[in-house]
């Protein structure tokens, strides 16, 4: 499949894209104190700063963002710590340094009952990132919902916001979270309201210059927002993309569908036809087996215990030339990972 490279920043010299004007301003304006910190004072933006180590972790971001493009395959992972990360250094750094070790190069930081990291420790994650070559996400907290009531919103929306200014400074491309649940709504209704709500997030993002994509995953049961429609139709707001769970796909419906190459391959014809072909080439994929039951989800199982036929989905994929990063989340979240990427390989063969 031939695919046109996006056009590359130039070393050093291009702005994150997203960045705002007001970002670029001050980006060409040096500043003493910038040279051992990230932030402008009083401004979430980016600043390269003057070190050789900052510029080498910039050239690298530009790289994660465009080499799909150029070389269409799958960064695997996992969503969270890789289980047998070992206690030192531990935390985010040593589950890099530890998923480079076995082979993996993505990671989706598991921030999922709150956002609690300082913007030093985002340095020293981003820049083992760098390091390493490990491509992050972040998964944001789970206690988020574009369609909570007006006394709620604004503890949801700090959860997301939080996330995504966090993610960012640690080098996360890519926040995801779950939309939230329907409340019994119509549902044209509750998308009116979760679309509106993101639409917000988006423009206070990009006016700090934050370009990071922000990721709706499909949800296992049906009561919740996220069935594959309401992502696409989030996503046709600029700088939001699914998450796609196809374990979460597979359980939702209750009755085992989901779970066969014909079905995969309409997916990804409507994902192509709503967010373009080359969207294809970015995809973001939360991967394990599970178990369900009418209302869908019930718990998510290591994929030899399961019925799903993720085989048969990587074959779809690579009909589709698809590529991005597939994160596992199978209860033996590295091995499991592996399993994929050894199967990936095979099939890339
Ligand atoms: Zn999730």
């Amino acid at each position: 499949m031939v695919k046109t490279p996006r056009k590359r920043a130039g070393p050093h010299s291009a702005l994150p894209p997203g960045s705002s004007p007001k970002c670029r301003q001050n980006w060409d304006t040096p500043l003493a104190d910038t040279a051992n910190g990230i932030i402008f004072p009083g401004q979430r933006c980016w600043a390269r700063g003057s070190s050789w180590r900052d510029a080498q972790v910039f050239d690298w971001l530009d790289e994660i963002r465009t080499e799909v493009y150029v070389n269409v395959s799958f960064r695997f992972g996992t969503v969270g710590s890789p289980l047998a990360t070992p206690k030192k250094p531990g935390g985010s750094v040593g589950a890099i340094v530890f998923s480079r070790s076995l082979g993996l190069d993505a990671l989706e930081l598991g921030w999922v009952q709150a956002v609690r990291v300082t913007e030093e420790t985002c340095l020293a994650i981003r820049e083992a990132a760098a390091a390493h070559n490990v491509a992050l996400s972040v998964h944001a907290p789970y206690f988020i919902n574009l369609n909570a009531d007006e006394d709620e919103w604004p503890r949801s929306r700090k959860r997301l916001m939080d996330a995504a200014h966090y993610g960012y400074l640690a080098g996360a491309t890519d926040i995801v979270f779950h939309p939230g649940s329907y409340f019994g709504q119509e549902r044209n209704q509750v998308l009116d309201r979760v679309m509106r709500r993101l639409e917000g997030c988006l423009e206070e993002l990009r006016q700090a210059g934050n370009p990071v994509s922000l990721r709706p995953e499909t949800m296992g049961k049906s009561a919740m927002v996220g069935s594959l429609e309401d992502v696409l139709e989030m996503s046709r707001l600029p700088g939001v993309q699914p998450c796609l769970d196809f374990a979460h796909l597979h359980a939702r419906t209750g009755n085992g569908a989901m779970n066969t190459e014909d079905e995969w391959a309409r997916l990804l014809e409507a994902y192509g036809k709503a967010l373009g072909s080359e969207a294809l080439t970015t995809l973001h994929i939360h991967l394990s087996g599970i178990e369900y039951g009418p209302k869908g989800e019930k718990n998510h199982l290591p994929l030899a215990e399961a019925d799903l036929n993720w085989k048969g989905l990587f074959r779809v994929l690579k009909a589709f030339g698809c590529g991005g990063r597939i994160l596992c989340e199978s209860p033996i979240l590295e091995e499991d990972a592996l399993v994929m990427k050894q199967e990936w390989e095979q099939l890339s063969r």
